[in-house]
């Protein structure tokens, strides 16, 4: 089946831009260095899950909801992505998000509130554990109600990434070009499984390296595990006969650091170095991460001089105002 069939709403701009980061190649001495401009994609301040949204509200409006729920950290740019596309459509939003309400609003959380979300605080269960109650009530009250995924990260949001890698292709031929490596940071697995199957779709030999953000302790199934899981069902999905099992994944755990949003000497050294050195932001849970990681990899000499690398920039700099008191600036 042809994916570019199947129902999707528009909700951003595409293409992202492609851009060469040269000063940071050059001040680290290391590789040609790329930067898909996902944080660019339009939707209230950007970022990867508009991708993925495009075609999960997709499907919500086929299937004619009026109400979205889905959850996420208080800091989630995948609720504020999700509270955009639902305010620009009419659809009621409710978020289900881990934690406590602040006092004060901040960050995504703020924008959340902007776009009129009705915001249900979950204590510990920030990955949508709630969802179901949330829904068998507002059924009752005779809401149509459609459950976004936590991150979006299910067959159809994977189908943004296969869409993702596809446009990455046209950019990279117009460019002549070819990378070595493409590095993200992957935390539900969505974007991976999508570049995943995208890779094999359009036979490519780049190495994807996947930055993982979470230690994920609280996970039923491995992390790895569940993206080869999501590759095979996305590949289903479009009646596609790949298969993919271990050997087709890099998840790279060695920057989880102390976890989930907490923000150490990695994350601080690459977000000052890529705006010093680029004049763009990087976040401090995901892609600081995630360029943390790069860095340390062209450090060791793990990608090479001569390697042509590409950093996926998925977003996240709303986040950045929230967590002021963490970020190392003098
Ligand atoms: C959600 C998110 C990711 C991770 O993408 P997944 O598809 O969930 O693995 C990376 N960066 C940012 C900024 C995100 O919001």
């Amino acid at each position: 089946m042809d994916y570019q069939n199947m129902a999707r709403e528009s909700l951003g701009f595409f293409p992202t831009p492609l851009i060469e980061l040269k000063k940071l190649s050059k001040i680290l001495d290391g590789p040609q260095i790329f930067m898909k401009r996902d944080d660019n994609t339009g939707l209230a301040l950007g970022g990867n899950k508009t991708r993925k949204l495009e075609f999960i509200i997709g499907d919500a409006l086929a299937k004619g909801a009026d109400t979205i729920i889905t959850a996420g950290a208080a800091q989630s740019n995948h609720c504020r992505q999700t509270a955009a596309a639902a305010a620009s459509l009419g659809l009621e939003c409710h978020l289900v998000l881990g934690g406590e309400a602040p006092d004060r609003l901040d960050g995504n959380l703020l924008l959340d509130k902007i776009f009129d979300c009705q915001i249900h605080w979950a204590g510990k269960n920030r990955k949508g554990e709630d969802i179901p109650d949330i829904v068998e009530k507002l059924t009752k009250e005779g809401r149509k109600v459609y459950v976004v995924p936590y991150g979006g990260s299910n067959e159809l949001g994977a189908i943004g990434f296969l869409e993702a890698f596809r446009e990455l292709e046209e950019q990279r031929q117009s460019l002549q070009t070819s990378f070595t490596h493409i590095v993200f940071a992957s935390s539900s697995g969505g974007t991976q499984a999508g570049l995943m199957l995208g890779k094999k779709i359009f036979n490519s030999k780049v190495e994807l390296i996947g930055i993982n953000i979470d230690k994920g302790e609280t996970d039923k199934v491995p992390f790895d595990q569940y993206i080869i899981s999501l590759a095979n069902k996305t590949a289903k999905l479009i009646e596609s006969d790949y298969e993919f099992s271990d050997e087709d994944l890099i998840l790279n755990s060695d920057y989880v650091g102390d976890g989930y949003g907490e923000v150490g000497a990695l994350e601080n050294e690459a977000i000052s170095l890529t705006a010093k050195t680029e004049g763009i932001l990087v976040d401090p849970v995901y892609t600081g991460r995630a360029m943390g990681g790069l860095i340390d990899m062209i450090r060791t000499g793990k990608i090479k001089k001569s390697d042509r690398v590409l950093f996926w920039h998925t977003g996240g700099a709303p986040a950045l105002f929230a967590y002021s008191d963490s970020l190392d600036l003098n």
